[in-house]
């Protein structure tokens, strides 16, 4: 399962990340996953579930902000959907464009300290 390689990853690198800064428990991470990562958000939650054990996120929460494809068109100066499957086709002019704005993220982007961590 390849969502499993990913969270193991999410999780290292949170943990290190929570280190750094002085906490050993984390409540809450959170990740961006572009609609085009090839991640499906509800295996990589409960992959997250199974790998977070033994860890400063063991009893982290993740929270998955999904982000929507969109592609660039430059002579319309218009931002549109690809969708998915993606279509990198301009809605407005009717040409390709395959000028890709957002949609391959995934990146953590934020990570709460838990509170009541003794
Ligand atoms: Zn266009």
């Amino acid at each position: 399962m390849h969502e499993l390689s990913i969270a193991t990853a999410i999780i290292e690198r949170a943990d290190e990340l929570a280190r750094a800064d002085g906490t050993d428990a984390v409540s809450t991470v959170t990740v961006r996953v572009g609609e085009l990562a090839g991640v499906v958000p509800d295996a990589l939650g409960f992959a997250f579930e199974v790998a977070r054990d033994g860890t400063a996120l063991a009893g982290a929460q993740l929270v998955v902000e999904q982000v929507p494809a969109q592609a660039w068109c430059g002579p319309c100066a218009e931002e549109f959907p690809v969708g998915m499957p993606p279509f990198f086709w301009c809605p407005r002019c009717d040409q390709p464009s395959n000028d890709l704005r957002c949609g391959r993220e995934l990146e953590i982007t934020g990570i709460e300290p838990s509170r009541a961590s003794a």
